[in-house]
């Protein structure tokens, strides 16, 4: 068999063993050319929310292709667009009045970042500083690797990294010291925006913080007047019990990404969001005040569509209730693990659990992490941790059965590896 020219993200091609190729996918399951069936644990990179192909998105997706394809979104708009923003702003926290169109979960966060520095630039006070948070990750472009925890993911391209202030991760016990860094950079007034993955950060660990942290955050932010961005990429749509994280800690941030769910997990779209105030320090008869930022595919009117079909599941669909079943069922399963000696921790925040194994290291160089991600798919499982860091983040149609099933293998792990 030729050798295949496809260059696969995060992989080491030297040691990766053959992947498995995809033919079907539905409901919580990947189908692969061989007829093997493996149980998506990981929502396919956190995106996939009702289930695989859920019917509803697939023909909105079919309808939308009969009238559409790609429109140019300067200078004209489309009925798709147009609905989803409304639709959006229902939805999000209060005050977010504007929808910003992108494709990915990094060019949302890019979008924040511009958004945010033109916005002290065009009020004639710039600010030119980020903070960030220990452990976060909000992308792979140099933007938000910039905005990021530096490590193995980035060291290659550090000096194209910008500076940022980061605070520390909020860990039990710690919450102070988190409070008190971020107030005392906030004094000078110099940070445009603190950037945040709310209650959960991802690809950092699946660390989680309780929401009271965010609330006192965003009260710093309001008294220095820093605006706050809430990278809700990974916990928008459901994962974290509620719609969006920043609920649970009652507030609305400035800057709102959404991206991963946001279609059901079907087709790229994302969207950052925006205050009032944001939009009119951009509004102007002075041409340089335009938000200068666009890709050529911004709100495609099948993206758009399919994202609607997402937001009618949403109202017409018990999606609450599977939602708060699912967690239900991550806290059950979690429950046997407390006493187990091969995990040191478990946790988990609404739809999301995630457990560390006693052995090995967290991070992506971690050798433990390959040999637990082969040991799950021999079972049908497609489970990719972080490091020793096991996590279990479903699409919501998974059942009590495989649930259980997935909680065997990791026990089974615990043992083999722990
Ligand atoms: N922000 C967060 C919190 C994420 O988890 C991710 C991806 O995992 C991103 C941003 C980047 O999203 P994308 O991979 O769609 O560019």
């Amino acid at each position: 068999m030729s050798r295949s020219p496809v260059w696969h993200p995060f992989t080491q091609h030297a040691i990766e063993p053959a992947m498995p190729s995809v033919v079907r996918t539905e409901g919580a399951w990947l189908e692969t050319n061989d007829g093997r069936h493996i149980l998506d644990a990981i929502s396919s990179w956190w995106v996939v929310t009702h289930g695989h192909r859920h019917s509803r998105i697939m023909e909105a997706i079919r309808n939308a292709t009969e009238m559409l394809d790609q429109v140019i979104f300067a200078g004209l708009t489309h009925q798709p667009a147009e609905q989803l923003a409304s639709a959006l702003i229902e939805i999000v926290p209060a005050g977010l009045d504007w929808v910003f169109y992108s494709d990915s979960g990094s060019t949302s966060v890019e979008v924040a970042l511009k958004m945010a520095l033109g916005y002290y630039r065009n009020i004639g006070a710039p600010r030119s500083r980020i903070v960030v948070m220990e452990h976060s990750y909000h992308g792979d472009t140099i933007g938000t690797m910039s905005v990021g925890a530096r490590g193995v993911f980035n060291a290659a391209y550090e000096p194209l990294l910008f500076e940022v202030d980061t605070i520390p991760f909020p860990a039990a016990g710690r919450e102070q010291e988190t409070l008190d860094r971020f107030e005392a950079f906030s004094r000078d007034r110099r940070a445009a925006a603190l950037i945040v993955e709310p209650l959960v950060l991802g690809a950092g660990g699946m660390l989680m913080y309780p929401a009271w942290v965010l609330t006192e955050l965003k009260k710093i932010t309001e008294a220095s007047g820093t605006l706050l961005i809430a990278d809700e990429v990974m916990t928008g749509w459901g994962r974290t019990g509620t719609m969006f994280a920043c609920e649970q800690a009652s507030i609305s941030p400035d800057i709102l990404c959404t991206s991963k769910g946001l279609t059901g997990g079907t087709i790229p779209l994302a969207a950052t969001l925006a205050t009032d105030a944001i939009f009119q320090a951009h509004y102007s008869e002075d041409r340089q005040k335009t938000f200068f930022h666009s890709s050529s595919y911004t709100a495609n009117p099948i993206a758009c569509a399919a994202a609607l079909a997402n937001v009618e599941i949403w109202r017409d669909e018990p999606v609450a209730e599977r939602i708060a079943a699912l967690s239900a069922g991550q806290a059950v399963g979690l429950r046997r693990f407390r006493n187990n000696a091969n995990f040191t921790d478990c946790r988990a925040t609404g739809t999301i659990a995630a457990l560390d194994l006693r052995a090995g290291s967290a991070g992506y160089l971690a050798e433990i992490g390959p040999k637990l991600r082969a040991f799950f798919l021999e079972r049908g499982l497609l489970v990719r941790p972080l490091g020793n860091v096991l996590y279990v983040l479903p699409p919501y149609c998974i059942t009590g059965e495989e649930l259980d099933r997935l909680y065997d293998a990791i026990e089974e792990a615990g043992e083999r590896f722990g």
